[in-house]
């Protein structure tokens, strides 16, 4: 391209050790089949915070020096020889898990399920930069009236759409442990396709007092109110229908297995740190469900995330920040309260 810069500002893990630092690379080259995306905007992630503090699984699975980001929103400004049907100028955001496209899953159209999936800003560079290098198969193109800042988003909208419509919900009682942006998110979603009655756990309560303005939920904080007394209260007869686990919190899991009707269903998004101590015999005598949901349904989570976003579902109060890249620190720090939504960074002023 003409006007293709020498290099590009982005954040990077550079050093095995906490923190994001800025700094300046080359802009990506992109092959055949990829395009180049300059960022508008970025979402930060709860995984990107696990980067930022450098834990256990980062340290683990990270390499160094990463840039690192998977959230984002941006344009085509580079389209490789072999792409059809994107164009320069085009608004899009896109699947942020490269599949390979030989595995028995993937041959079946099952990308979600592809073994030998790797993360940008995981395991690849990553989005939080000027421009990301990314294959044509994963770009989702943004309609006109979704504006950037939910088009940095939709990675973690679809983790909540997927968990969500793993199950159907139409005039079924939801119960949805954790009320980070991901809980919260998957209430709307709940709500959106007909849930009759919407109910979210946590223990902090600005996450629960997040939940109330984002979408029509019940919003139980359980370290001081009893599930049992708010399923009494709502006139639940004998539990919730469809649990999605959406902390990661083994508390919460056996909360939810003891709330369930028999035979309800359980999608469980939340990772629970190594292993849990689960009491399988109540799940057997329930004769529960419990489906695990990694990632988004390549693409049929984005074609419904979209669809419900035209269509009136509204997740916008989610964002409850927004920063420019330059102020990234800041941004980081809001996440590492734990009470924020999501912090969106604005790269179009960089
Ligand atoms: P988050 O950490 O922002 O939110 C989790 C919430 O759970 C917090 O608000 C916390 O206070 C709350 N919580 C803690 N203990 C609780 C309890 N006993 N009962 C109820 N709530 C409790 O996380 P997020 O970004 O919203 O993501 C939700 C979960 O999904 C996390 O576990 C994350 O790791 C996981 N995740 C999984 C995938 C996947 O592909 N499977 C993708 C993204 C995120
Ligand atoms: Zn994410």
């Amino acid at each position: 391209m003409s006007h293709r810069p020498n290099d590009m500002i982005a954040l990077a893990k550079t050093k095995a050790e906490p923190g994001l630092w800025m700094g300046r690379y080359p802009v990506p080259e992109i092959g055949p089949e990829d395009v180049l995306i300059k960022i508008n905007k970025t979402g930060i992630c709860g995984t990107d915070i696990h980067i930022w503090n450098w834990d256990d699984w980062a340290s683990q699975t990270v390499p160094v020096p990463l840039i690192t980001g998977h959230e984002f929103a941006g344009e085509i400004v580079e389209i490789g020889a072999q792409v059809e049907g994107l164009s320069i100028g085009q608004r899009v955001s896109g699947e942020g898990h490269l599949v390979g496209k030989l595995s028995r899953q993937s041959r079946s159209g099952k990308f979600h399920l592809d073994p030998e999936t790797r993360g940008i800003g995981v395991n690849e560079q990553g989005a939080f930069a000027q421009y990301l290098k990314l294959p044509a198969f994963n770009v989702v193109p943004l309609p006109d009236d979704i504006p950037d800042e939910i088009g940095a988003i939709l990675d973690p909208l679809g983790n909540a759409v997927h968990t969500a419509l793993s199950f159907n919900l139409v005039s079924e009682d939801v119960l949805i442990t954790g009320a980070g942006p991901i809980g919260i998110m998957a209430a709307a979603v709940a709500r959106h396709v007909g849930a009759r009655n919407v109910v979210i756990t946590d223990i902090n309560q600005d996450r629960l007092a997040l939940a109330e303005q984002v979408t029509d939920v019940v919003a139980v904080n359980v370290a001081n109110e009893d599930l049992k007394d708010v399923i009494a209260r709502l006139g639940l007869k004998e539990g919730f229908d469809v649990g999605m686990e959406m902390s990661g919190n083994q508390a919460a899991l056996d909360q939810m297995v003891e709330a369930m009707v028999m035979g309800g269903q359980i999608a469980m998004l939340g990772i629970p740190p190594g292993k849990s101590p689960v009491d399988w015999s109540r799940i057997v005598f329930k004769a529960i469900t419990i489906k695990g949901v990694y990632g988004r349904e390549i693409f049929e989570t984005w074609y419904k995330m979209i669809s419900m976003l035209q269509n009136g579902l509204d997740v916008s109060k989610v964002i409850t920040h927004e920063f420019p890249v330059a102020a990234f620190e800041t941004g980081f720090g809001e996440m590492l309260t734990g009470s924020s939504g999501k912090v969106v960074l604005d790269w179009t002023s960089s």
